[in-house]
C-alpha cells in the first residue's frame, strides 16, 4: 500500500450497521409525498429553451414535411412508366429545385429532372436515383429494377398536422429546438425554472480566493452544488457560507424561504456540538431529520421552511453529492413537472472486487469503460471514503449496492448509475 492509500485507508469512518435507519424507498416515499409540481409558465423563444421543461403538449400545427418531396438527386416519374422487363425512354418535361416547384403536370412517358427536397410535381410518385439514369440528350432511359415510390418522402412523414410533436414535461434538447422549428414555432411554453438558495453551514469552511488559518478548510460543497444545480432548470441563489451560529443561520434561512423555492444547505445536520442547522430549522419549519440507510451521507433532513422545500444535506463532500443525486435531482424535475425523474440504471460486470456489508445502499463511485474484450465494464475509482472527493471526480457513474447485497468478487455484475451525461 502506498502513503496515500494507506492515510487513506485508516481515515475512512467505522461503519457499523444501527437499527433504526430509513431506507432510500422510505426517504424517496417521504419527499414525493410533500411534493407538488411548479405549475407556473413562461413563454420563451426556443433559443432559450434548451433545458427547460416544456409545460404543454405541443401539436403540431402543419405537415412535417409540408410536400411530398425528393429525397434524392435525380428525375421524377410516374411509377406506371417503370418497364416491367428491359428498359424505357422517359422525356424530360422540365426541372424542379428545392424551394423552386416544376408547376406543370407530368404526363405519361415524360419525366423531371428534380433535386433532393424539391416537391414532387403533379403526376409523380417515384423519384429514379440519378446514378441509375441513362440521359440521352432531352430523354432518360431506366431499367426495370426499380420500385414504385422509392426516393420520396411523404407529407407528414415527420410529423402529422395535429399530432403531439412533444409531450409536456420533456425537459427540451437541441434536437427538440430544431423541432419546433420545423413547425414554424418560435417560442414555447415552459415552466418557469425553479429558485434555489444553498449555502454551506461551518465554521471551518473558508471560500476560494481567501488564506485557510489553522484547523479551516476550504468550502469544496458549494462549488460542487454550484456544479450540479447548472445542469438543472434552476436559477441559483449562492448564499455563501454562513458560520455556525444560531442567529446566523437563522437570518439566512428566513432570508432564503422568502425568495427559493427550494433551499439547500450542507453540513450541521449530524449530531455534533456545532450541529446548529438542527435546531434552527426545527424552529423555522416542519423538518424531519433521518439517519438513511445509505453510504455515504447518513444524516439528512427533509421538510419545509414556509413555502420552501428543504433539504439538509450532509457536511462531507462525497455524501452532498451521493444525497443530492439520488434525493434532491429526482424531486427537482418532479417539480418542475418533468417525467423522466432518474438516471438510468443497467447492470454491467465489475473489474473490482468490492467490500460490502450488508445493511445499507451503497453508492461506490466507478469508472464506466471498455474493457480489452470492447465490452463495456465497470471500476472502483480508489478510496471511497466520504471526505474522498478525488475519487468522486475521478468517476463517471455510481456502483449502486443494494442494501441487502454483500460483497462482489471482480467479474460479477453490478449495477450502474451515470452521473455526467446520458440523462
Ligand atoms: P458536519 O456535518 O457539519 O459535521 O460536517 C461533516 C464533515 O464535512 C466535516 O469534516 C466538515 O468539515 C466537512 N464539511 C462540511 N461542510 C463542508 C464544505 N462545505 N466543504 C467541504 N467540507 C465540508
Ligand atoms: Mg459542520
Amino acid at each position: 500500500m502506498n502513503k496515500l492509500d494507506a492515510i487513506r485507508h485508516t481515515a475512512s469512518c467505522a461503519d457499523a450497521t444501527e437499527p433504526g435507519l430509513l431506507s432510500v424507498e422510505q426517504a424517496e416515499q417521504q419527499i414525493f409525498d410533500l411534493l407538488r409540481p411548479l405549475r407556473c409558465i413562461q413563454r420563451v423563444d426556443i433559443r432559450s429553451a434548451l433545458g427547460r421543461t416544456l409545460a404543454d403538449d405541443v401539436h403540431s400545427t402543419i405537415n412535417v414535411p409540408p410536400h411530398v418531396n425528393s429525397a434524392m438527386d435525380g428525375y421524377a416519374i410516374r411509377a406506371a412508366d417503370i418497364p416491367t422487363d428491359g428498359t424505357t425512354q422517359l422525356t424530360l418535361a422540365g426541372s424542379a429545385l428545392a424551394g423552386t416547384p416544376f408547376t406543370g403536370r407530368v404526363k405519361t412517358g415524360q419525366c423531371v429532372r428534380i433535386m433532393t427536397g424539391a416537391k414532387l410535381p403533379d403526376g409523380c410518385d417515384t423519384v429514379i436515383m440519378q446514378e441509375q439514369a441513362e440521359v440521352e440528350a432531352d430523354c432518360i432511359r431506366i431499367d426495370a429494377r426499380h420500385r414504385a415510390g422509392e426516393n420520396v418522402r411523404q407529407a407528414g412523414e415527420d410529423l402529422l398536422l395535429g399530432q403531439t410533436a412533444l409531450p409536456a414535461g420533456k425537459r427540451l434538447q437541441a434536437a427538440d429546438l430544431g423541432l419546433l422549428a420545423s413547425m414554424g414555432m418560435g417560442e414555447v411554453n415552459v415552466t418557469r425554472s425553479l429558485r434555489v438558495a444553498f449555502f454551506s453551514t461551518g465554521d471551518e469552511l473558508r471560500s476560494v480566493g481567501s488564506q485557510l488559518a489553522e484547523g479551516e478548510i476550504y468550502d469544496s460543497n458549494r462549488y460542487s452544488l454550484h456544479g450540479m444545480l447548472q445542469r438543472q432548470d434552476v436559477e441559483l441563489i449562492d448564499m455563501g457560507v454562513i458560520a455556525d451560529h444560531p442567529d446566523a443561520l437563522k437570518a439566512a434561512f428566513e432570508n432564503a424561504a422568502q425568495i427559493a423555492d427550494v433551499i439547500i444547505t450542507t453540513g450541521g445536520v449530524s449530531v455534533g456540538d456545532a450541529d446548529y442547522v438542527k435546531t434552527m430549522v426545527a424552529e423555522l419549519g416542519e423538518v424531519n431529520f433521518w439517519k438513511l440507510a445509505i453510504k455515504p451521507g447518513r444524516p439528512m433532513a427533509f421538510g419545509t421552511l414556509g413555502d420552501a422545500l428543504f433539504f439538509g444535506l450532509p457536511g462531507n463532500p462525497v455524501a452532498v453529492m451521493v444525497t443530492f443525486y439520488q434525493f434532491v435531482q429526482p424531486a427537482l424535475r418532479y417539480l418542475l413537472g418533468q417525467k423522466e425523474l432518474r438516471p438510468f440504471r443497467f447492470q454491467v460486470n465489475c473489474a473490482s472486487a468490492i467490500r460490502k456489508r450488508p445493511g445499507r445502499t451503497e453508492y461506490q463511485r466507478g469508472q464506466l469503460g471498455i474493457a480489452a474484450d470492447g465490452r463495456l465494464q465497470v471500476s472502483l475509482t480508489g478510496a471511497q471514503g466520504s471526505g474522498i472527493l478525488s475519487s468522486m471526480s475521478a468517476a463517471n457513474c455510481f456502483i449502486v449496492l443494494a442494501a441487502d447485497q454483500g460483497s462482489i468478487a471482480a467479474g460479477d455484475p453490478v449495477t450502474v448509475e451515470p452521473f455526467e451525461g446520458l440523462f
